[in-house]
């Protein structure tokens, strides 16, 4: 601001020093026009003055002369004081005259010329008032025929001299006057047009001065707020980018899902206040996105399942955002919810070019989301991805070491990881609890004849059997080589010996075919036990059960038996079978 002013002022100096410069020159040419004009009035009026008291100075002598002899005719005392009045009179305008002509030096001599004459020339009068009272009216009559008369014609005579003299400097003065006149007339015009000028220029430059004032005014408000607002806009990022690095610090030590949902929801509600989101899981099949809360609520329902097609920031991999001010496309899996609910952005939730969910998140209010709260869930979108991929990828190792890799079934670590925490849940609830041990009849035999590839097979097939025909809640496991172990939660002897039979007989039904040969039916051997609560440990349920088994061998083979006996002690069977 103060770089602009200092700027203006030297930018516009130069021109209002010249325009004051030129007025002021105007104003000294009006002065001098003025003063020459008044010099030159005043010279015409002195000469005037001269003139004036040149008669006066007659006039007075005149009157002197007159008064003189009417006094000596008449004796009139009237006269006496008039011709007494008068003398000095005459005296003093001769004076006052030779003051006047000072400035004129042949002007002076004549008039101290004069003023001798004048002297002479009223004591001449004097002389004659005396003769006449002395009563010699001859001699007072000779004098002034003789001498008065040639005295007077000098002093008519200087006088006519006098006069002609200003008569002509008059005339010289009275042409210098006209002309200063005419000089100074044009001077004012033309200083009263210049001075117009120059007051309107000094204006309109005011004018400008005053508008460019205002705008830099503007300008520096408009700043002003501006800068405000990026102010105000850093300490909001601030805060944003606080929240998001407390949120990724806790999403980063998620162990499940759950939580690290549970936690970007904490983080979206601070990011986004009056917001609401939900977020939806993608399922192994990668086919259908299952709905799980994530924070807020809108009242509306949002659908449980949807398809990664009816969403378009799932089809295009990345942010969709819909306003319904704007021609935006909505997505499909938005039908039915009012615009305010739907407005808001859709983002994918995606690692490593795997799809893991979907993330929406909208202004309760029915406002789209400030660019910045876009960012926002953006970058906690892109967080909970990589998170949910490595929490599922933790997942499938952990499943993986938990399964049997040529099955498919639990391996036999899971088994005896889960089944004191089963038998404790059954005990708990006061339910029955039973486990079938099962093995391949002749298995070493099927290998001699069809090879360990066909084995494996067989081995397979079996898995496939017995993940078919048990429940989601039993856990079927190898337990080592040709031999498998299913837990039944929940299930009595009867019922999982009918379960046992059931197995049994699919197996036998089975159709094992390796190398495009159909190779010929097995039997399995299973023995059942249901667990003796208070008296079997893990370790006596499977000894238990593996003993019924080696009876259900000992009788022939291809058969179930239920353990009667009560829970044997004793070591667990080893993998191939003891
Ligand atoms: P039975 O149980 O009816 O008394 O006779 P069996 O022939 O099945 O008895 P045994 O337990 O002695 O034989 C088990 C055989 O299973 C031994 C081994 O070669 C075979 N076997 C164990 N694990 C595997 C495996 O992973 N693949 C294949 N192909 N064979 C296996
Ligand atoms: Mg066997
Ligand atoms: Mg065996």
């Amino acid at each position: 601001m103060p770089a602009d002013l200092l700027h203006v002022a030297r930018q516009r100096s130069p021109a209002v020093g010249s325009l004051v410069a030129l007025l002021l020159a105007v104003s000294a040419c009006m002065l001098w026009g003025i003063h020459s004009f008044d010099t030159s009035a005043r010279w015409v009026s002195h000469t005037h003055r001269v003139l004036a008291e040149i008669e006066s100075v007659r006039s007075a002598l005149n009157s002197t002369e007159s008064a003189a002899r009417g006094f000596r005719l008449s004796g009139d005392e009237g006269l006496e004081a008039a011709y007494l009045d008068h003398r000095p009179e005459a005296l003093r305008r001769v004076g006052d005259l030779a003051r006047l002509v000072a400035d004129n030096p042949p002007q002076q001599r004549k008039a101290m010329e004069l003023r001798g004459l004048v002297v002479d020339r009223l004591a001449q009068i004097r002389r004659t008032v005396e003769l006449d009272q002395a009563g010699r009216d001859g001699d007072a009559n000779e004098v002034m025929v003789t001498e008065g008369a040639a005295m007077n014609r000098r002093i008519d005579d200087l006088t006519v001299e006098m006069v002609d003299v200003e008569n002509r400097l008059l005339v010289e003065r009275e042409a210098v006057s006209t002309r200063d006149a005419w000089v100074l007339t044009v001077v004012v015009v033309i200083g009263i047009f210049v001075s117009l000028a120059i007051l309107g220029s000094l204006l309109s430059m005011v004018g400008r001065e005053a508008r460019r004032a205002r705008r830099l005014e503007q300008e520096t408000r408009n700043a002003l707020v501006t800068l405000e607002a990026s102010v105000g806009q850093r300490e909001h990022l601030a805060e944003q980018r606080r929240i998001l690095g407390a949120f990724a610090g806790l999403l980063h030590s998620c162990q499940t899902v759950a939580e690290a949902l549970d936690v970007a929801g904490n983080a979206l509600a601070q990011l986004v206040p009056n917001g609401a989101g939900v977020c939806y899981v993608m399922r192994a099949s990668q086919n259908l996105l299952e709905l799980n809360a994530l924070f807020g609520t809108h009242g509306s329902e949002f659908p449980d399942a949807m398809r990664p097609d009816q969403c378009w920031a799932l089809r295009r991999g990345h942010l969709h955002a819909f306003d319904p001010t704007r021609p935006t496309a909505r997505c499909e899996h938005l039908d039915g919810l009012p615009d305010d609910v739907a407005c808001g952005v859709c983002v994918p939730l995606a690692s490593q070019g795997t799809v893991l969910g979907l993330l929406h998140v909208s202004n309760r209010l029915g406002e789209p989301l400030t660019e910045l709260q876009r960012a926002a869930v953006e970058s906690v979108a892109e967080h909970l991805g990589v998170v949910l991929y490595s929490l599922e990828l933790r997942e499938s190792l952990r499943v993986q070491s938990l399964r049997d890799p040529l099955t498919g079934l639990y391996n036999r670590r899971y088994l005896e990881e889960s089944l004191p925490r089963e038998i404790e849940r059954c005990e708990r609830r006061g339910r029955p609890l039973s486990v079938l041990m099962l093995d391949v009849d002749y298995f070493k035999r099927f290998n001699d004849e069809h090879g360990h590839g066909a084995g494996d097979a067989l081995l397979t097939k079996i898995g496939q059997v017995l993940a078919a025909v048990t429940r989601g809640e039993d856990i079927a496991c190898r337990y080592g080589g040709e031999e498998f172990t299913i837990v039944m939660p929940e299930a009595g002897l009867e019922q999982a010996a009918a379960r046992a039979e059931q197995i049994r007989l699919a197996i036998g039904e089975a159709s094992i075919t390796y190398m495009r040969r159909e190779l010929g039916p097995v039997t399995v051997s299973i023995g059942v036990h249901e667990l003796q609560v208070g008296l079997d440990t893990p370790q006596t349920l499977l000894a238990t059960a593996d003993r019924a088994l080696y009876a259900a061998k000992a009788q022939g083979r291809n058969r179930v038996l239920r353990s009667t006996l009560p829970s044997m002690h004793g070591a667990l069977p080893g993998s191939a079978g003891a």
